[in-house]
């Protein structure tokens, strides 16, 4: 059977665009394409065998299909050649039982989606092994490209860099100077990459790169190439994978340019087409207070749409004021019955601390998601007996700074409430055993409160 997939205007203008061509916009309208996949191609497979054929496929090591993204690869870019894909085993990470955390929020069914854990420690690798992989194909086809490049708040470049590394493809990429952690700015560098620190915020990189990829031989690599909702689509199947094809009654998840969350609608819209499951979950996209366009959108209804300056946040990488996808995103929100959330900067911070001690090590984006979840089961929104998945978009330890201001107290304009300090002692035996004591005492306490 042969599957195919196409570029086409998410406002219905006429035309299918081949995705080897080299273009980001509709040419009749402007707006963003989507890629469309030949859907009465994928029914000929009835939902049994698509669902044995990716359970098949889970974490096998058959080149590229032990890969999350590509075990999925007729859904993604079907015609693709196996070697010129680019993958790291991205995908397939782990569904965390938050058993700990979810009694403390009165959850009985709570689970974390660690896409954190994955070659460069965010979720941006999913997006970008099918976005170089296309790439890679359209180089062997003849096509002349230089370099890739995109504009990034630390997670897309340091992805960019490393699977644009890995295939030997020249990569650039743009960075709001000082707004990215040390760990984040690091990546491209050690990759290889052209690192351009640009005196301004994400939205003037990203006004910046446009500019630069005006050019057809540097290739966009940002979300507002469909390509890589592709990949980012594929999160929506593996938690449904990981549940035993069940369906979660909620997604919450952290948002900034609204690629994700289109992704994550994209991959349920599917999966249901095609008969893998039979309702879809409510999704929740929780922003940070300090750059909450959607969130103010949300309360109007989604009648009104104002981009913002977005102020400075801890959550860096969705320090966004002017979201590209964000006519996808309100129709995600819509079709999947979404509410959207904000937390303050405090609020974030003591969710993310007070999570870690539970046994994840989150990211500050995730710790908005979880004190967005938070409010909603205050709120009743989200019932106690309803499973719930959280999406944690990156990897704790980008972030190890803030975490350790944190811990020492010197975040600024936060008052930790879970700080854990190094006890300095002499190698007193005594000393020791002590603090021993007095740390297991202190935990039994904490313990009873929390229940
Ligand atoms: C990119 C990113 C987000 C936001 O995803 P969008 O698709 O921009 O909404 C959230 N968290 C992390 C860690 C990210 O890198
Ligand atoms: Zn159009």
């Amino acid at each position: 059977m042969s599957y195919n997939a196409w570029f086409q205007c998410i406002n219905g203008c006429p035309g299918q665009f081949s995705l080897l061509e080299i273009m980001y916009r509709c040419p009749s309208c402007g707006d963003l394409l989507e890629v469309r996949h030949d859907m009465a191609a994928l029914k000929t497979r009835a939902a049994a065998a698509w669902i044995k054929l990716f359970d098949d496929r889970y974490r096998q090591n058959l080149y590229p299909y032990g890969s999350g993204v590509w075990a999925k690869k007729e859904w993604v870019v079907p015609f693709i050649d196996n070697e010129n894909i680019v993958s790291t085993f991205e995908g397939n990470t782990n569904l965390f039982w938050a058993e700990r955390y979810g009694k403390q929020l009165h959850l009985e069914d709570l689970w974390v989606k660690q896409c954190g854990n994955s070659h460069t420690g965010s979720f941006k690798d999913l997006g970008m092994t099918v976005l170089v992989s296309v790439v890679k194909q359209m180089m062997a086809d003849g096509m002349p490209i230089d370099a890739v490049a995109c504009a990034s708040t630390g997670d897309t470049s340091a992805a960019l860099a490393a699977y644009g590394a890995a295939a030997g493809i020249p990569t650039v990429v743009f960075l709001p100077r000082n707004k990215v952690s040390p760990a984040q700015l690091v990546q491209p560098l050690a990759n290889g990459a052209l690192v351009l620190s640009l005196d301004t915020d994400f939205d003037g990189c990203m006004a910046a790169v446009q500019q630069v990829t005006k050019h057809k031989h540097i290739y966009l690599a940002n979300s507002m190439n469909s390509l890589r909702i592709e990949g980012q689509k594929t999160i929506a199947i593996e938690i449904v994978q990981q549940c035993d094809w069940e369906v979660p009654d909620w997604v919450v998840l952290p948002g900034g340019n609204l690629g994700n969350v289109s992704a994550l609608g994209k991959g349920f819209l599917m999966m249901h087409e095609l008969g893998l499951i039979s309702k879809l979950p409510r999704i929740c996209v929780a922003q940070a207070e300090n750059a909450n366009p959607f969130y103010r959108a949300f309360l109007t209804n989604f009648e009104r749409f104002e981009p913002i300056t977005a102020k400075e946040t801890l959550a860096s990488a969705i320090q966004i004021g002017n979201p590209v996808s964000i006519r996808k995103a309100i129709a995600t929100l819509q079709r999947f019955e979404g509410v959207v959330e904000q937390a303050s900067e405090s609020e974030l911070a003591e969710e993310t601390a007070r999570a870690d001690r539970t046994g994840m090590f989150n990211c500050p984006h995730t710790g908005v998601a979880l004190a967005a979840l938070r409010k909603l089961v205050e709120r009743k929104v989200i019932r106690s007996h309803e499973r719930v998945v959280v999406i944690s978009t990156a990897n704790g330890l980008k972030f190890a700074d803030q975490k350790i201001a944190y811990h020492a107290g010197t975040l600024a304009g936060v008052k930790p409430g879970h700080q854990n300090r190094p006890l300095e002692l002499s190698a007193d035996p005594k000393q020791i055993a002590a603090a021993i004591s007095h740390y297991v005492e202190r935990m039994r306490l904490l313990d009873s409160v929390n229940g």
